[in-house]
């Protein structure tokens, strides 16, 4: 049983615990995250989904600490890379973590690249701020290694960003991210500027590369097709806290029971099997995070909201081992 118990915490990469972020800004505070907790296992892809504004990309700014400065402030909670506690660490050591260990990939690939330096030397620089022993001959040998593995010619090194279409620019930015086999890959809606059909060899190529280099994912996203196509665990997020989670399986499933705020996404999506005429889409905007309503944050939108949702914040109901609600329709 002791060893089982070791077994699981190995298997665990990142642990966030109790994790609370906010911006101070001069008119207000606003509060991005409120008490997220999180784990995401060794070689798997974990899906954060939400709306703008459910604290998806601040959770991982938080986990690379690149929060604005100054506005951006962790009061509570930890992040635990391998054990590690990310908020406690120094600039030093933050800066030998991100692109090593921890990588992340941006919506936008026109404004992650450098338009004057040629594609080959941005993913040499990559290479040598991590590897500083690393010969000239050997920096070139690997970028031409990862230019292959994301389908790209090594030739085409010596090109710059502009000579580049959209889908060809995601890739060489997902080259920069893997470069130097980080164990944890943060992809923030990484096709959500791309075409469909460059989306999914996009998603393909990164599912292929995932498997080829053993690298756990997060992956956020909006969009619930490619979590179902891409996503081991999922994470649902409403208001800076998770609402749902679960394996792929237990959200997917429609037998089991749902967040009110899940059945809403899922009846926003046009269904092959129901030939209703009108979605059902989630009726009203996420809250302002600088005056969040009391009591459950989704109230104002639930078709199911009593008098103790609007005073008392539902607990976390859990369903079997893997599956977490929260909401008071089951801790009842
Ligand atoms: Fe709706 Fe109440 Fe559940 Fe919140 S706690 S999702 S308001 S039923």
């Amino acid at each position: 049983m002791a060893d089982e118990r070791n077994q699981t915490q190995e298997d665990i990469l990142l642990d966030i615990q109790d994790l609370h972020v906010k911006y101070n800004t001069s008119d207000a505070v606003c509060y991005a995250v409120n008490g997220l907790n999180i784990q995401v296992k060794r070689g798997e892809v974990f899906g954060l989904v939400g709306e703008t504004g459910a604290g998806k990309t601040t959770t991982a700014l938080s986990i690379l600490r690149l929060l604005p400065q100054r506005i951006g402030e962790i009061p509570q909670g930890k992040i635990l890379f391998e054990g590690q506690d990310v908020v406690q660490m120094s600039e030093d050591q933050m800066r030998e973590l991100r692109g090593s260990h921890i990588s992340m990939i941006f919506q936008d690939p026109m404004t992650s690249l450098n338009p004057v330096l040629t594609v080959g030397d941005q993913i040499a620089e990559a290479i040598e701020t991590h590897h500083q022993s690393m010969s000239k001959e050997e920096v070139q040998a690997k970028v031409d290694h990862v230019l292959k593995l994301v389908g790209i010619p090594p030739a085409r090194k010596y090109e710059y960003p502009h000579q580049f279409s959209g889908g060809m620019k995601q890739r060489v930015v997902i080259a920069m991210a893997l470069v130097c086999e980080p164990r944890l890959l943060i992809a923030d809606e990484p096709t959500t500027a791309l075409d469909v059909t460059v989306q999914n060899q996009v998603l393909d190529m990164m599912s292929n590369l995932k498997e080829e280099l053993n690298t756990s994912m997060i992956l956020i996203t909006h969009d619930l097709g490619i979590v179902c196509q891409m996503c081991d665990h999922v994470a649902i997020m409403y208001a800076g806290k998770v609402i749902e989670q679960g394996t792929v399986y237990d959200i997917f499933d429609q037998s089991k029971p749902h967040h009110p705020y899940t059945i809403g996404l899922f009846g926003s999506l046009p269904s092959l099997q129901s030939d209703s005429k009108r979605l059902k889409p989630v009726m009203g905007l996420m809250p302002d995070p600088t005056d969040l309503p009391p009591g459950c944050e989704f109230h104002p939108r639930c078709g199911s909201c009593t008098e103790t949702c609007k005073l008392k914040a539902p607990g976390v109901f859990q369903d079997g081992e893997t599956h977490m609600i929260r909401c008071h329709l089951f801790s009842k």
